[in-house]
């Protein structure tokens, strides 16, 4: 008995393959770029493949480091 959606893996895959790019007025593909590497993660950020506009961000948290601890 296994079902055979896996909405989560589809949720996963569409993460930031294609964003609103208002110089283009609708969603297109993303270059995505490492920005900086930070201590906690590195910040990505995302380019419209035609005209090089950044429309948007992300940081990426290191696996191993997720947990936050004070
Ligand atoms: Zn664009």
């Amino acid at each position: 008995m296994r079902s055979a959606a896996q909405p989560q893996e589809q949720f996963r895959s569409f993460s930031a393959s294609s964003l609103y790019c208002p110089q283009c007025r609708q969603e297109t593909p993303v270059r995505e770029r490492l920005l900086l590497v930070l201590p906690d993660g590195n910040l990505y950020e995302y380019c419209c493949v035609h005209c090089g506009t950044s429309t948007g961000s992300k940081t990426e948290k290191e696996p191993n480091t997720s947990r936050i601890l004070y």
